[in-house]
């Protein structure tokens, strides 16, 4: 049995070694104790300068306009989408994983037309191959990537596929999500829609999507939506004309979200934010090593947010025993969604330091020794 203290957040929480939702500061939940009217004096101001702090944090404070959507993540790549690609557009899909096809559903349902360079999961994203799709079809008029590929943790180069995008003169829309806050973009990286959420590197509860928007390109964007609820430039019109939300807006996560910007500010921004993220991933990759486990990703193409290790080819090892022994111990981990290995997912993200990874991994190497597993190692080296 391990003797290492229990796994647990500021709230006594155990502690979350996911994508999100994620362990938060007992601050940012605390903000989240009283009532707002969506017309409250209060909550309104609150609003108008969280929008203002995204853009801003984004390096876009002039250029961009932050408008936010109601729901987790997905709702706000999927207003993205519907809303920037017209109906006579057509977007390229750059896909190295299952966030990358789950956007091009998006696309199908929309009835928008669409294509898709496809790379293996454990690969990133080659910008050469977006730049000859773009050269052999002139139709495409939007190209769609993600940052950091939440199903692997592979970081995209979005900097180098901005710059092939612009140069052929199409127009780019990034998948954020898991990266915001925590890795940047170059500040001449050029994008009309920028997608992320509440509950991932800034560290706030779920309920709240945004995307960064040109201001140029969602004035320009009416009537391209194909819904009513999802429709960004409905929404962005509402807040200049009365600085309101349409529907109800989620007042709970927009405070705590205020809070934890605060936070995130405090803390040194993306550059203090993503330290403290290589940090816990460096400890955790290495502890991970020194069992014998193996992470998918080379530390080249390994983004600082979730780490996904192969299965151990030990048979004494069963995922679910695993799984469950590492929550009674406080640590929750993440299954893998991979479609090329048989794989688990670690998270480096929330409000963790290395003193919860060295727990976390603590506790790995004590469930190990229980199940009578004598390394991680897995089946065959991975190319
Ligand atoms: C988390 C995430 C999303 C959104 O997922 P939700 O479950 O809707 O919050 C989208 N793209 C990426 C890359 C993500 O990591």
């Amino acid at each position: 049995m391990s003797n290492a203290p229990l796994g647990r957040s500021e709230t006594g929480d155990p502690l979350l070694l996911t994508p999100g939702p994620l362990t938060t500061s007992k601050t940012t939940k605390a903000a989240m104790i009283h009532d707002w009217g969506s017309r409250d004096a209060t909550f309104l101001a609150a609003n108008a300068s969280m929008l203002k702090r995204i853009a801003a944090l984004a390096g876009h404070a002039d250029s961009h306009v932050t408008v936010p959507v109601q729901g987790s993540g997905t709702f706000a790549v999927e207003a993205m989408i519907t809303s920037m690609v017209p109906k006579n557009g057509k977007l390229l899909l750059a896909i190295n994983g299952a966030y990358g096809v789950r956007a091009r559903r998006m696309a199908e349902i929309a009835g928008r037309a669409s294509a898709s360079v496809e790379f293996p999961e454990d690969r990133p994203v080659d910008p050469a191959a977006v730049d000859a799709a773009l050269a052999a079809d002139p139709a495409i008029t939007h190209v769609f990537v993600v940052h950091c590929e939440t199903t692997s943790g592979v970081l995209n180069p979005v900097d180098a596929v901005a710059d092939v995008v612009a140069k052929r003169s199409r127009k780019l829309l990034v998948d954020a999500m898991s990266a915001f806050g925590a890795l940047g973009l170059a500040a001449t990286t050029k994008y009309d829609a920028l997608a992320a959420s509440s509950n991932k590197c800034i560290e706030g509860v779920p309920g709240l999507g945004f995307v960064v928007c040109d201001k140029a390109a969602i004035a320009a964007a009416k009537g391209n939506a194909t819904t009513l609820t999802l429709d960004l430039h409905d929404q962005w019109a509402g807040f200049e004309k009365t600085g309101q939300w349409r529907f109800t807006p989620p007042v709970h996560a927009i405070m705590a979200f205020s809070q934890a910007l605060d936070e995130h500010a405090a803390e040194g921004g993306v550059e203090g934010r993503g330290g403290r993220y290589r940090r816990n991933c460096k400890v955790l990759v290495d502890g991970l090593r020194a069992m014998g486990f193996q992470t998918l990703l080379p530390d080249a193409q390994q983004a600082p947010i979730i780490v996904t290790v192969h299965m151990p080819a030990d048979p004494k090892f069963v995922f679910q025993t695993f799984y469950d022994r590492l929550k009674e111990q406080g640590y929750v981990i993440y299954p893998g969604k991979l479609t090329v290995a048989d794989s688990f997912r670690i998270g480096c993200i929330g409000r963790l330091d290395e003193t919860h990874m060295k727990g976390a991994l603590a506790a790995i190497k004590a469930t190990l020794a229980e199940m009578g597993v004598a390394s991680g190692a897995p089946a065959r080296k991975a190319a």
